[in-house]
C-alpha cells in the first residue's frame, strides 16, 4: 500500500441565487433535493472510504474541502451531517484543514457555531465586493452590510483562519472602488484573501451581455493599476502572495489547494465532483436529481475517466507547480516521474530561461516578476 495525500473536496450543488458570471456546476432553488442529495453524498462517502482503505495505508485526511455552490444553502444539521459523516469515515491527520465555503446572507452565528462543533476549522467566505451597485451589478444576493456581518459574526464565533474571496475587473468597477473593497476587506484582518479577475464564461449571462455590447468591463490599462494596488495593499498588511490569485499571512496558506496546485492525488463526491487518484481522473455526473437517482441505484456516478500517461500528468504538474510563487519543486519531480526538467523541455526552457521569463533554482523551476504578466503564453509553451 503507498502513504498518499488525503484530500478530499465535497461538492454541493446548490445556490440562493444565479450570479450573473458563474459558470460553475450549480443552481438556484432545489431546496427538495437538499435532504436526499447529502443522503446519496454520505452513501458515495461510504462506498469511497471502503475503496481508499485498499489503495493506501493514510491515516487519515490532511484536508477536506466543502465547496459547491454554496454549502452553507443547506440546513446547517445537512451540513453537519455530511461534514461528520467524512471525518468518521476518513479520519483525520493530525493538524487537518477542513474548509468550508459559505456566502453572506446564508450564515449568521449560529450557523457558524454549528460548523465550528463539527470541526470545520476553515471559513471560506464568498465577498467579492464591499461596493453595494457592484454586488448588484453582478447578481449575488448580499450586500456590503450582509458581507460585514457575516466576517464579523464568524470572528465571534470563533473563526481564527478567514478567506474572503474578492473580485475585481467588475463591471462598473474602476482603481478606486476596487481600492475601497480590498482596504474594506483587510480592515477584517482575514488570514487569506483569494483576488480572482471576472473572467466571462460561455453560457452565463455575462458572457451574452459581452456579445450584444451591452456589458462595460473596465480597460486593460485599469486592470494593471487594480494589480498594483492589490500588490501595495496586500504587502503592507503581511499578505504574501503565493498563487497567482491567492495571497496568506504566513503558515495560512491553503493546504487544500496546494495539494491541488502540485498535481497530488485528491479524493472527491457529489455531483460534478472531479477527483484524480493514482493517475486517473474522474469526473461525477453534475445533474444532482440524476446523481441521486444513480446512488440509490447502487450506479456509479463517474462519466468520464481518464488514465493520464507518465509524461501527460508530468506536464500538468509543472504547469500546475508554475501557478505558485515558488514554482515547481525540482526533487519531488525527480522523485515522481524520474524525468529532468532540462532533459524533457529542452531548448524551449533554455530559450524561456535565457528571456529572463524563468528561473531555475537549486530546487524550484519559477516564473520570474518579468514573466508572470506573461503567464500565460509561458505555461502554453511548456503544456
Ligand atoms: S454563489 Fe458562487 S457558485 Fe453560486 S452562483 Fe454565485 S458564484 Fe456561482
Amino acid at each position: 500500500m503507498a502513504a498518499i495525500m488525503a484530500a478530499l473536496y465535497l461538492h454541493i450543488p446548490f445556490c440562493l441565487s444565479k450570479c450573473h458570471y458563474c459558470s460553475f456546476s450549480s443552481s438556484a432553488g432545489g431546496q427538495e433535493l437538499y435532504a436526499p442529495y447529502v443522503a446519496a453524498l454520505i452513501l458515495e462517502l461510504t462506498r469511497l472510504a471502503e475503496v481508499k482503505s485498499e489503495i493506501t495505508d493514510n491515516p487519515g485526511l490532511d484536508s477536506l474541502f466543502v465547496g459547491g455552490g454554496t454549502p452553507t444553502c443547506l440546513p446547517r444539521e445537512l451540513l453537519q451531517g455530511v461534514i461528520h459523516s467524512s471525518l468518521d469515515l476518513f479520519g483525520t491527520a493530525p493538524g487537518a484543514e477542513i474548509s468550508v465555503e459559505a456566502n453572506p446572507g446564508t450564515v449568521d452565528a449560529w450557523y457558524l457555531e454549528a460548523l465550528l462543533e463539527v470541526g470545520v476549522n476553515r471559513l471560506s467566505l464568498g465577498v467579492q465586493s464591499f461596493d453595494n451597485r457592484e454586488l448588484e451589478l453582478v447578481g449575488r444576493v448580499h450586500n456590503k452590510k450582509g458581507a460585514c456581518l457575516a466576517i464579523k459574526a464568524a470572528r465571534a464565533a470563533g473563526f481564527d483562519n478567514i478567506n474572503l474571496d474578492l473580485m475585481y475587473g467588475l463591471p462598473g468597477q474602476n482603481r478606486d472602488s476596487w481600492r475601497k473593497t480590498l482596504e474594506k476587506g483587510l480592515s477584517f484582518l482575514p488570514e487569506h484573501l483569494s483576488l480572482y479577475q471576472l473572467t466571462i464564461e460561455p453560457d452565463t449571462p455575462f458572457h451574452t451581455l459581452l456579445e450584444n455590447n451591452t456589458l462595460s468591463l473596465p480597460a486593460e490599462e485599469e486592470i494593471i493599476l487594480m494589480d498594483e494596488i492589490t500588490n501595495e495593499l496586500c504587502s503592507s498588511a503581511g499578505l504574501h502572495q503565493y498563487e497567482t490569485s491567492n495571497y496568506a499571512r504566513e503558515g495560512s496558506e491553503c493546504r487544500h489547494n496546494i495539494n491541488y496546485w502540485q498535481n497530488a492525488d485528491y479524493l472527491a463526491a457529489g455531483a460534478s465532483a472531479v477527483s484524480c487518484m493514482l493517475g486517473v481522473r474522474e469526473r461525477r455526473i453534475a445533474d444532482p436529481v440524476e446523481y441521486i437517482s444513480r446512488i440509490n441505484r447502487q450506479e456509479s456516478v463517474v462519466i468520464e475517466k481518464e488514465s493520464l500517461s507518465v509524461e501527460d500528468s508530468f506536464r500538468e504538474t509543472v504547469i500546475m507547480g508554475l501557478r505558485m510563487v515558488q514554482g515547481v519543486a525540482r526533487t519531488a519531480l525527480y522523485e515522481r516521474y524520474a524525468l529532468e526538467l532540462e532533459d524533457y523541455y529542452g531548448s524551449t526552457l533554455e530559450k524561456l530561461l535565457a528571456l529572463g521569463f524563468l528561473e531555475l533554482t537549486e530546487t524550484h523551476l519559477r516564473i520570474t516578476s518579468k514573466g508572470w504578466p506573461l503567464s500565460n503564453q509561458i505555461m502554453a509553451e511548456l503544456v
